[in-house]
């Protein structure tokens, strides 16, 4: 494959952006790039999508039409994405037409479970202990080595808790395997882990490197809940995440935004859970609480611009809108927007279905724990 030589001019405001997937990540970078000025083309298998009603452009074609995806990249003068589960084909033939940024090399790596530990392994970063499962006596050596409770998660296409089943006792483990399709996996030991963090950063074309700090997180059904930022967690874990995060992206070569999940023991290690390497649903408080939001930061990197600051107005949290507050009907929205310092995102998606990201309130306040409490109770409101 024959990538396209890197312009070392920036892409100014006035050029066409790309962007593979078309959900709420691309709707808020296309914000982003529209309020600077630049035009933005989406591309995804749907049609009226969150990111398609922002974008001058919504092209619908299926990922694997390698045509219809040449043809998109040629129109543009760089290709982002906002979903890293398209196939690498599709990245290449984007990449023959246009640069890809972050690259197809890093969506390869980061897309499945098992290329992104043994990669994280290899830079000397901390995992959760795993094993790779490809046959039945895989599956019973891991079990035996890392013990009950466990979780087996598919090595492909695994996001918010899909494709992931516990494991409680040696017995089920042929049946957990069997739930989530006898597919390559891995099985993980289960940590027992005092808080969740993120990191979300970003690194630029010239090697330049910015972050959001530690970003707390909890989950309610294996999905991302509640984000509280700064992280109520000692200095010294806040900055240890930092300096692993930038390992990350420096080993990976990214040009872009990229966001590290972390467990957080209770003796306080560290261990990486996952990384998705775009903007991230724990840093979309920055939009609200931030100088440069993540989405202006990923416009920033990929078009060879300088980095924003980073630097947080107020204390922020964030909430989750899952399709499930629907089920009484319209949420209320005036009740929660009573709030002060309360901000809604609504992400202009057709159906709310139960578990979908429907949009997210943020709140700030001077005290991060005052925040938490405010979107929570925000939140509440809609369907009280
Ligand atoms: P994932 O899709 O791997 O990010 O998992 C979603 C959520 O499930 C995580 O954020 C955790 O809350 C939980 N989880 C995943 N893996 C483990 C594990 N090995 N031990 C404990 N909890 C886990």
């Amino acid at each position: 494959m024959s990538a396209p030589v890197l312009p070392d001019v920036p892409i100014l405001p006035g050029a066409t952006i790309g962007v593979l997937g078309s959900g709420q990540l691309g709707r808020m970078f296309a914000i982003a790039a529209r309020r600077m000025g630049y035009r933005v083309h989406t591309f995804s298998p749907d049609q009226d999508t969150p990111t398609g009603q922002i974008a001058d452009v919504e092209i619908t074609a299926s990922y694997d039409d390698l045509d219809a995806v040449s043809k998109f990249a040629a129109a543009v003068s760089v290709v982002t994405f906002e979903f890293e589960n398209v196939p690498t084909a599709t990245a290449e033939a984007a990449e023959r037409n246009a640069p890809v940024r972050p690259s197809g090399a890093i969506l390869h790596t980061t897309q499945q479970r098992i290329r992104e530990k043994r990669f994280l392994t290899s830079a000397g970063l901390p995992t959760t202990p795993y094993r790779e499962i490809r046959t039945p006596d895989d599956l019973h050596a891991a079990v035996g080595a890392l013990g009950c409770p466990s979780i087996l998660k598919t090595a492909a296409f695994g996001y918010d808790g899909k494709g992931q089943v516990r494991v409680d006792s040696p017995a089920n483990a042929e049946q957990a395997w069997h739930d989530i399709g006898r597919q390559e996996a891995v099985l993980e030991a289960f940590v027992d882990f005092e808080k969740e963090i993120s990191v979300v950063a970003a690194r630029g074309q010239d090697g330049s490197f910015v972050h959001y700090g530690a970003i707390e997180n909890q989950h309610s059904r294996h999905i991302l809940d509640i984000s509280t930022a700064p992280a109520r967690v000692p200095t010294g874990v806040a900055e240890e995440a930092v300096k692993m995060t930038r390992c990350v992206l420096e080993q990976l070569g990214v040009v872009g935004v990229l966001c590290v999940e972390f467990f957080v023991t209770r003796d306080h290690r560290l261990l990486i859970n996952e990384l998705a390497p775009r903007p991230h649903n724990s840093g979309h408080l920055t939009v609200d609480a931030c100088v440069t939001s993540q989405f202006e930061q990923q416009l920033r990197a990929v078009c060879g611009l300088p980095l924003g600051s980073t630097a947080m107005h107020r204390p922020a949290a964030m909430a989750n809108l899952l399709g499930d507050l629907w089920s009484d009907g319209e949420p209320d929205w005036p009740a929660a927007l009573a709030f002060p310092g309360v901000k809604l995102h609504l992400y202009g998606k057709l159906s709310a279905r139960n578990g979908r990201k429907m949009g997210h309130l943020t709140a700030l306040n001077s005290d991060p724990a005052e925040a938490h409490q405010t979107v929570l109770r925000a939140r509440d409101s809609l369907t009280r």
